[in-house]
């Protein structure tokens, strides 16, 4: 392994994976950079491909490289940068879109139709010594801004994505389902966007208790009750009168999708951001009598990285205390297991030379 050029981290199959010496990523494009990985947080996509081998139509045909939140440190420049220098400490925005469809020429490059996204089948993750992206998916983090807290950008960014489609205004009340690092997340930039009542839901304790002392004003535990039910509760408890402005599911599981939308007041606006079964039961009626504003939400786009690193940079987002543990390159395995077993709330795995 010492003379290794680019060693990677590659998933063979289900539960199978090995380090393999990838050559090193040559300077394609004039406006690519060349970035020596230095940390990359484990998500639940990960730990699926590694469980399961596919998620929905991706499956994994060839071995590919996990990882895809990442930031490290500019080793190689191409001709045409002119942002970056080596040296240059980024956060690493890991899908490339192709610039020319219809969503990328309209500033939606998240639903472009030519995505190459990182650690998404067949493209290789992040999770390797280095890794070439074009230069303007490549933010330059501040000098007190550390490389842990930079990979923690790539979850930031999907927190900032989803509330900014809520639309989430000064004074408004926001409930969170799911406290997981992006449902945390969400609940740190409602707060910063200047929500009044930021309230965490999750069904474990553990998790509301580090909510509570995290950008949140309450958390609430769903009873083993119809979702009107917990609905009606959250809204006594929490002093919401008619409704929630906004309700964000973070989670997936369909009980929250169905006390999302009974916790809202007429008018409100629900955000799916979650990924659970592709299909569930939904409270219709309820939609269509409320009049809600219904959005889906997928990764980031235009301006979302930015402001992720904005926000981190003037203290509104605090992501360093959702770093719960850092392992070596060598151990990487080790991470996608304590993720698995839900243990800390986020972990890094730390790149070949930290
Ligand atoms: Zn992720
Ligand atoms: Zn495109």
């Amino acid at each position: 392994m010492a003379t290794a050029q680019n060693l990677s981290f590659v998933l063979e199959g289900i539960h199978k994976v090995k380090f393999e010496d990838r050559p090193v990523p040559e300077l394609k494009n004039p406006h690519d950079v060349i970035i020596n990985v230095k940390y990359t947080g484990i998500c639940g996509s990960d730990v699926h491909y590694w469980e399961h081998g596919s998620i929905g139509s991706f499956v994994v045909k060839d071995p590919m490289v996990l990882g895809h939140e990442s930031a490290g440190i500019v080793s190689q420049v191409g001709s045409a940068v002119k942002t970056l220098k080596v040296g240059d400490r980024v956060a690493m925005e890991p899908g490339i879109s192709c610039r020319r469809c219809d969503p990328c020429k309209a500033g939606k490059y998240n639903l472009c139709e030519d995505m190459r996204f990182a650690a998404t089948p067949p493209y290789d993750g992040t999770l390797a010594k280095y890794y070439a992206l074009p230069e303007d998916f490549c933010y330059k983090l501040p000098e007190h801004i550390s490389l842990q807290e930079g990979a923690l950008m790539e979850p930031l960014s999907v927190a900032v994505h989803i509330v900014r489609q809520a639309g989430v205004s000064p004074g408004q009340t926001v409930v969170v389902f799911g406290a997981g690092p992006v449902g945390l997340l969400c609940c740190a930039v409602a707060t910063a966007f200047g929500a009044s009542k930021v309230i965490a839901v999750d069904i474990q304790q553990q998790r509301l208790d580090f909510a509570k002392s995290y950008a949140t004003t309450s958390t609430f535990m769903p009873s083993n009750v119809a979702a009107v039910e917990n609905a009606e509760r959250m809204k006594e408890e929490n002093g919401l009168g008619a409704g929630a402005d906004v309700a964000i599911d973070a989670s997936g599981a369909e009980p929250s999708v169905h006390t999302g939308i009974h916790v809202l007041r007429n008018g409100g606006t629900y955000v799916q951001g979650g990924m659970g079964r592709s299909e569930i039961l939904f409270p219709i009626m309820a939609a269509c009598s409320k009049e809600l504003t219904i959005k889906g939400s997928f990764r980031y786009g235009s301006g979302d990285y930015k402001l992720a690193v904005g926000l981190v940079s003037s203290g509104k987002v605090d992501v360093k205390r959702l770093i719960t543990g850092t392992v070596k390159f060598e151990q990487a395995e080790q991470a996608f297991i304590e993720v698995k077993a839900g243990k800390g709330i986020k972990t890094l795995i730390g790149g070949i030379d930290v």
